[in-house]
């Protein structure tokens, strides 16, 4: 156990123009998935008060985006420097709250200051242009911010995923709102008291805690020109619908089922160390999580090696916990169900050790089921726990028709040493993202992150190069200053 948890129950708040407040809607408790004991509660966010956070947000953030982009970003390079002095602190919060183990949550904060670092270098990238486009005729590109925008955010990664548009959103000149995800709100705190310390002027970055109905109010505020999203494929669909059906731009990433191809070639080392740590990383609660393993022709010798490293994490120090005791229960029970639809087991998680003292938890280690059937719940469903599910396939082609069959699009990763049958995974994945050798293909900035088909809706990516189109807006200007004398309808 290398988790330090809160010391006293923390009472969590909403931050907004700068100051915390207490909300008056309904409370709710937060159990720390490590031990199921309370570690903070907080009162959700009516709708009267959403609407006059945003008010305040709508008015601070005009005169933010007339402040120079290169004064918005020393307020980044601060809170850059904050959130590198605090690492260890913020690393401790979000893990005891998300269950996570210390060295993947504190990878989670590093991953949400890259991101950060993209932001800062926004200063230095041409983010417009001019051309003559006629005698006398300029066409330039500028880009504006929205006004104010909002992003709701998972329980998975507490600091990482808000961390993907916290810093482009505010850096482009929006004003931000944040809806954390109700079983995870105490890291919210900190990255709100980091940005307050940074110098970011008050108004411009409110936190508002609850759950559904403050995230409708969110949604249906006038003021709020485009909703971030990130969570399961259901409610991405939901907050989708409800944001397009108002006019607003919406990006509503979803759920996962990710695919590894494992070829006979494939280096047993690289896919054994590769595809373990895939599956059992963050306790399997990571939306790129390897899910299933298309086991082409005989690759008995490279699960052995999977086995073998899966078998050796420790909970609590190599792996986390789950997030809820309901969610251990449903992997307990869907283990159960794939047994009895014909799947066998070559590593059961149920039987794994909890850390001394940490038995009230929600603990399942490292599962692994072989002769899994496509279409199976095991094959298809997102159980978002450390469970792998082994489908053997004949050939590649058959392994791509059932990667193609999900109706998921997050990842797919190929184990091989062809460049030519990874050439063929990368054309045929139905996936945004592709590994090769790369069990967890998470682009770096400044590549952007984002799936397809059901694990994503709306157009772009949420980071990098292609994000910067969602948070703002591109205007075209004409401009002519004198007369010329070929003047032509087009001038
Ligand atoms: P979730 O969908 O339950 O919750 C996400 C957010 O939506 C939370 O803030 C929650 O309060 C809010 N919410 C819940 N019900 C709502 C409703 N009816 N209307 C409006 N808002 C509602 O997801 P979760 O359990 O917190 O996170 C796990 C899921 O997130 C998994 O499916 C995982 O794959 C997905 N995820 C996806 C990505 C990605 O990049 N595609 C990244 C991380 C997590």
């Amino acid at each position: 156990m290398n988790v330090n948890l809160p010391s006293k129950v923390v009472e969590c708040q909403n931050f907004v123009n700068g100051k915390w407040l207490t909300p008056k809607g309904e409370k709710i408790e937060i159990t720390s998935p490590y031990n199921g004991k309370i570690i903070g509660t907080f009162q959700s966010t009516t709708k009267s008060e959403v609407d006059l956070a945003i008010e305040a947000a709508h008015f601070a953030q005009q005169s933010w985006a007339a402040t120079p982009m290169k004064e918005r970003t020393k307020v980044m390079f601060e809170f850059r420097n904050i959130l590198l002095r605090d690492l260890e602190e913020i690393t401790h919060i979000k893990c005891s709250e998300s269950g996570k183990c210390f060295e993947e949550g504190k990878a989670g904060l590093m991953k949400g200051i890259e991101v950060l670092e993209f932001a800062i270098a926004l200063q230095n990238m041409d983010l417009g242009g001019r051309v003559e486009v006629s005698r006398g005729v300029s066409c330039e590109y500028r880009r504006e911010a929205l006004g104010v925008v909002a992003n709701i955010t998972p329980f998975n990664f507490p600091a990482m995923v808000p961390m993907w548009t916290i810093p482009i959103a505010l850096t482009l000149g929006n004003a931000y709102i944040w809806k954390p995800s109700e079983k995870t709100p105490l890291t919210s705190m900190k990255i709100a008291s980091a940005l307050k310390e940074a110098g970011l002027p008050d108004g411009l970055f409110q936190v508002l805690q609850g759950a559904k109905e403050t995230v409708e109010a969110i949604i249906d505020n006038k003021h709020v020109k485009a909703v971030g999203f990130v969570g399961s494929t259901k409610i991405a669909r939901a907050v989708y619908d409800r944001g397009t059906q108002l006019g607003k731009r919406v990006l509503a990433l979803g759920g996962a089922k990710n695919h590894i191809v494992l070829l006979p070639d494939a280096s047993p080392d690289l896919a054994g160390i590769g595809i373990s740590d895939s599956f059992t990383g963050c306790a399997g609660q990571r939306c790129m999580a390897a899910s299933v393993l298309l086991a082409v022709g005989d690759v008995d010798s490279h699960i052995k090696k999977i086995v073998e490293r899966a078998s050796s994490m420790t909970l609590g120090k190599d792996m986390g916990a789950i997030i809820t005791n309901s969610q251990k229960e449903f992997l307990h029970s869907a283990i159960e169900r794939a047994v009895k639809a014909g799947a066998s087991i070559l590593l059961d998680g149920r039987n794994a050790k909890a850390p001394q003292g940490m038995e009230e938890g929600n603990w399942l280690g490292p599962t692994v089921l072989d002769q899994v059937k496509a279409g199976s719940e095991a094959a298809g469903i997102e159980l978002f726990g450390p469970i792998i599910s082994i489908i053997r396939c004949k050939d590649i082609s058959e392994a791509m028709k059932i990667e193609n069959s999900v109706d998921y699009g997050n990842a797919c990763s190929v184990f091989t040493q062809s460049g030519a049958l990874a050439e063929k995974v990368i054309r045929l994945a139905s996936t945004g993202m592709v590994g090769v050798n790369v069990g967890v293909p998470v682009p770096r900035e400044p590549f952007s992150f984002g799936g397809v088909n059901a694990s994503k809706y709306g157009h772009g990516d949420i980071t990098g190069q292609h994000s910067l189109d969602f948070w703002s807006n591109i205007k075209k200007v004409t401009m002519k200053w004198e007369k010329q004398n070929d003047n032509n309808w087009m001038s």
